[in-house]
C-alpha cells in the first residue's frame, strides 16, 4: 500500500516533469516579424512599413481595435474563448462523435488558441496535425494570457495577398484605423479569413458582401447586437478599395525606424500639428518654387514636455527632384543671425548689458576682419533691443569679440550645438553671423530655453522616454527680456506687405539669412510652443529673394495660428527679480544729475550694472571758451566750468566723417607743459600684428586712422620714427609700406603716443 502509493508518486513527478522537458525543448514557434507602426501621441497610426518578410502585418492591441469587430470574432470562432484552457473538450468531442457517426467533418472544434498555433506553424489538415496543434495550443495558453493569444490571432489573421491582421486589412480595404470601423466593416474583416483569397477587397464587393450578410442576420437571430444595428449595418454597401497604410511624418518615422526597437513605436508626434506642418510647409514652398526656393524643414517642439511635436524634414518626402528623402531638420547648415539672442542673453547674465544700453555700430576691423551690417550702413550707435530686432552685425561681432569666441563657443557646446563643438579650430568671430555649422533642431531645442525660464532638456522623440532634470543655461530673467525683445507685437522691421500684424500671433521670434542667401530662418516661441523654420535649397543654391525675414517669417506665424489659434498671451511669466528702472536715454546706464532725457528700462537685480552715465564731463574753461585747463595749467583766478559730451573716440571718429556735429570740448591749454592724462590715441588701421598681403607695384596703400579723447585737435602720423603728416582727429591718412615690417605710430598734441607693429607680404 504505502509502496504502491510511492511508485503511483514517482510516476507522477516524472510524467510531469518529462512534459515540463518537453515543452522547454519544444517550445511553440515565435511569431513571425511585424511591420513597424509608428505612433503619435494618442495612439494614431503616423505610418508603417513592411515586414522583415515584406508583409502588411500590423501588430494589433485590443484596446486599438472596435468592441463589435472583437465580439464578432469570438461569436464566430471561439465563444468559450476566455473559459477553455486553449483546447474545447466538449467541441472536440462532439466534433469526433458526428465525424463518426454521420461520416461527415463537423468543423468549430478548433479554438482561436489552435487557430493562432495554426498561423505560427502551418500544416496540412491532417488528424496527426490537428493533435499538434492542440498540444501546442496547452502551450501557447502557458506562455501568454488569454489578451496576448487574442491579440496575436488578430493580429496574424490573412486577409488575402501580403496582408495580414485585423489593423492592416482596416487601413488598406476601409482606409481607416480598426477602431473606426462600421459593423459592417468589422463583421466583414471577422468573415475575411474564412477564404481570404477568394473574398478580398481590392477585387470584388460581392462575394464578402454576401458572407458578411449572412454572418450579420446570424448574429441578428442569436442576439448579438441590436435588431437596429444589424439592420443599418446590412443596408451598407461594401466598396472594392485598396488604399497603403498612412506615411505621415516619413523622415520621423525613418529616424525612429533607425534608432529604436520594437514593432510599435509611440513618439510624441501630434498627429493633428503634424498634419498642419506638412499642409502649411508644402503650400508655402509651392508659392516660393518659382522665386528658386525649392525645400523648407519645420521643427515644432511642447515646451512643457519637450515633446518634438512635429517633424517634416522637407516639403514633398516623395519628391525625387528636389531631394526630398534630405532630412531638412538634421542637416547642418549656415544659421545666418540665428544665434546672436544668446550672445546678448549671456551678457544680461553677466551685468554687462541691459536692454537700452548702447552698443557701437561703426565701421570695425578685426585684425583684417571687416564685418557689414546688411544694409552696408551704420547708425554710429545703437540700444541693445534695436540691435536685436534689427539683426545688426557689428554691435554683434564686437560684442562676440567682447565675450571671447572660445567662451561663447563652449557654453554653445553645452546647448547642443554638436557641429559648432566639433569644429572650434576653425571658428571666428564670423559665427556670430552664420560663418558656423547648426540644424534646425539644434536650433529650436536651443531656442526653447528662452520660453522655458533659461532650461535646456534633451527632445522627446518617444512617448515613454523619461523628461531629463535639464541644465540651466540662461537665467530665467534673462531668457525672459530675450522674449520681451523679440516679441512681435511692435515690428517696425517688418515690411507691411511680409508680415500683416493683425495676423500675428502673440509669439516672440528671431529671423536668420546665411550668407549667398542660401537659407532662411525663422525660429518662434510662446509659452507653449517652440517653432524653427527653415527654407532653402538641399543642393545649397541660394536665391535672390531667400530671406527669414520674406521666406521663412510667414510659415511660422501660419504655423502658430494654426497650432496655437486661442494661444491668447505670450504665456511667459516675468520673473520677480526683473526691476523696471530709469535710465538715461543716451546711454541707458544709471542718470547722472546732469543727464536730460531718461526713459524706462528693465534690470535683474543684483546683476545688472550699476554703472552711473558718463556721457556729459566737467572741463574747465576760459571765459571765452577757447580752451580747457588740467590741474596743473589751472589758473589761480580759476575758471568757469562747462558740461561737454565725451562719446567712445571710435563713434567721435565716426560722427566727424559723417558730419554728425557734437559740441566738443575746446583744446587743451597749448601753453600747459604738463603731459595729460589719460590713454592716447586709439589706432583704428592699422591692426596691430597683423600682416597686409600687397600686390607687388600696385602702389596699394594701408589706412591710417585713430580716434582720440575729446580736446584733441591734431593727430601726428609716424613710420618707423619718422614723421609722415598730420590730420585733424580722427581724419585719414595713406601710408604706402616699402618694407617688410614696419612700426605705424600715431601722436597726439598733448604728447601721448601709441604703435602698432605690421608685416607686409608682397605677392
Ligand atoms: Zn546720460
Ligand atoms: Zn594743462
Amino acid at each position: 500500500m504505502e509502496q504502491g502509493a510511492l511508485r503511483m508518486l514517482i510516476a507522477l513527478v516524472a510524467g510531469a516533469a518529462l512534459i515540463a522537458l518537453l515543452d522547454v525543448a519544444f517550445p511553440p514557434p515565435e511569431p513571425p516579424p511585424f511591420s513597424t507602426q509608428v505612433l503619435d501621441r494618442d495612439g494614431t497610426l503616423l505610418s508603417a512599413s513592411l515586414s522583415s518578410d515584406h508583409k502588411w502585418r500590423l501588430r494589433t492591441r485590443i484596446t486599438h481595435v472596435s468592441p463589435d469587430l472583437i465580439r464578432a470574432i469570438l461569436a464566430k470562432e471561439d465563444r468559450y474563448f476566455l473559459l477553455h484552457p486553449g483546447v474545447n473538450i466538449y467541441a472536440v468531442a462532439r466534433a469526433l462523435f458526428a465525424n463518426l457517426t454521420e461520416g461527415r467533418r463537423v468543423s468549430g472544434a478548433s479554438t482561436i488558441t489552435m487557430q493562432v498555433a495554426r498561423l505560427l506553424e502551418p500544416g496540412p489538415r491532417t488528424y496527426a496535425v490537428k493533435i499538434r496543434e492542440a498540444l501546442r495550443s496547452l502551450q501557447i495558453e502557458r506562455r501568454y494570457s488569454k489578451r496576448e493569444i487574442l491579440e496575436l490571432y488578430i493580429s496574424l489573421l490573412p486577409m488575402g495577398g501580403n496582408i495580414e491582421g485585423v489593423t492592416s486589412a482596416s487601413w488598406i480595404y476601409f482606409d481607416r484605423p480598426p477602431d473606426k470601423l462600421s459593423l459592417a466593416q468589422a463583421v466583414a474583416l471577422a468573415v475575411l479569413p474564412n477564404d481570404p483569397n477568394r473574398l478580398r477587397l481590392d477585387r470584388r464587393a460581392v462575394p464578402l458582401q454576401n458572407a458578411t450578410r449572412r454572418w450579420l442576420r446570424r448574429f441578428r437571430r442569436d442576439g448579438r447586437f441590436p435588431a437596429t444595428v444589424i439592420e443599418e449595418a446590412l443596408a451598407e454597401e461594401l466598396h472594392v478599395a485598396r488604399s497603403a497604410p498612412p506615411q505621415q511624418a516619413p523622415h520621423y518615422s525613418l529616424l525612429l525606424r533607425q534608432r529604436q526597437k520594437g514593432d510599435i513605436l509611440s513618439s510624441t508626434i501630434d498627429a493633428r500639428i503634424q498634419d498642419a506642418a506638412e499642409r502649411l510647409l508644402f503650400h508655402h514652398v509651392q508659392r516660393v518654387m518659382a522665386e528658386g526656393v525649392g525645400n523648407g524643414a519645420v521643427l515644432v517642439i511642447r515646451n512643457d514636455s519637450m515633446d518634438v511635436s512635429a517633424w517634416v524634414g522637407s516639403a514633398d518626402f516623395t519628391d525625387a527632384v528636389n531631394e526630398g528623402q534630405v532630412n531638412g531638420v538634421t542637416a547642418v547648415r549656415s544659421p545666418g543671425s540665428t544665434l546672436k539672442p544668446f550672445l546678448f542673453a549671456r551678457a544680461f547674465d553677466e551685468g554687462s548689458l541691459t536692454p537700452q544700453m548702447r552698443l557701437l555700430d561703426v565701421p570695425s576691423d578685426f585684425n583684417g576682419y571687416a564685418p557689414e551690417n546688411f544694409d552696408g550702413a551704420y547708425q554710429g550707435e545703437v540700444t541693445v533691443r534695436a540691435a536685436l530686432l534689427q539683426s545688426r552685425n557689428i554691435p554683434a561681432v564686437r560684442e562676440l569679440a567682447r565675450q571671447g569666441t572660445g567662451s561663447f563657443i563652449t557654453w554653445l557646446r553645452q546647448l547642443g550645438f554638436a557641429e559648432i563643438g566639433r569644429s572650434e579650430e576653425q571658428l571666428g568671430l564670423s559665427l556670430i553671423l552664420g560663418g558656423c555649422g547648426a540644424t534646425l533642431e539644434e536650433l529650436t531645442r536651443a531656442y526653447s530655453v528662452f520660453a522655458r525660464e533659461g532650461r535646456l532638456s534633451s527632445l522627446r522623440y518617444m512617448r515613454d522616454q523619461e523628461m531629463g532634470k535639464g541644465q540651466q543655461m540662461l537665467s530665467p530673467a534673462a531668457a525672459y527680456l530675450l522674449s520681451d525683445i523679440l516679441v512681435g507685437h511692435e515690428r517696425p522691421d517688418f515690411p507691411r506687405e511680409v508680415l500683416d500684424v493683425s495676423r500675428l500671433p502673440h509669439i516672440a521670434f528671431k529671423t536668420g539669412t546665411s550668407y549667398g542667401k542660401r537659407d532662411a530662418w525663422a525660429i518662434g516661441w510662446n509659452g507653449r510652443y517652440t517653432v524653427g523654420v527653415w527654407m532653402g535649397n538641399f543642393s545649397g543654391e541660394g536665391a535672390p529673394r531667400l530671406s527669414g525675414t520674406v521666406m521663412a517669417v510667414p510659415l511660422l506665424v501660419d504655423l502658430f495660428n494654426a497650432i496655437d489659434r486661442d494661444g491668447g498671451d505670450l504665456g511667459i511669466p516675468r520673473p520677480d527679480v526683473l526691476e523696471r528702472r530709469r535710465v538715461c536715454a543716451h546711454s541707458g546706464l544709471l542718470p547722472s544729475p546732469q543727464c536730460g532725457e531718461l526713459t524706462d528700462d528693465w534690470a535683474i537685480r543684483d546683476v545688472s550694472t550699476k554703472r552711473r552715465c558718463e556721457l556729459l564731463r566737467p572741463f574747465r574753461v576760459d571765459a571765452g571758451r577757447s580752451m580747457h585747463y588740467c590741474m596743473d595749467c589751472l589758473p589761480d583766478s580759476g575758471a568757469e566750468q562747462a558740461w561737454y559730451m565725451v562719446v567712445d573716440p571710435r563713434l567721435a571718429v565716426w560722427y566727424e566723417e559723417n558730419n554728425i556735429g557734437i559740441e566738443r570740448p575746446p583744446p587743451h591749454n597749448p601753453q600747459c607743459t604738463a603731459r595729460m592724462e589719460g590713454e592716447g590715441p586709439d589706432i583704428l588701421s592699422p591692426t596691430s600684428d597683423y600682416t597686409y598681403y600687397l600686390e607687388k607695384g600696385a602702389e596699394q596703400e594701408i589706412l591710417l586712422q585713430a580716434a582720440s579723447l575729446p580736446g584733441v585737435r591734431r593727430q601726428f602720423w609716424y613710420a618707423d620714427g619718422e614723421l609722415l603728416g598730420d590730420v585733424a582727429a580722427g581724419g585719414r591718412m595713406f601710408f604706402r609700406p616699402t618694407g617688410k615690417r614696419h612700426r605705424i605710430s600715431c601722436m597726439d598734441d598733448a604728447g601721448r603716443e601709441r604703435s602698432v607693429e605690421i608685416e607686409i607680404i608682397f605677392f
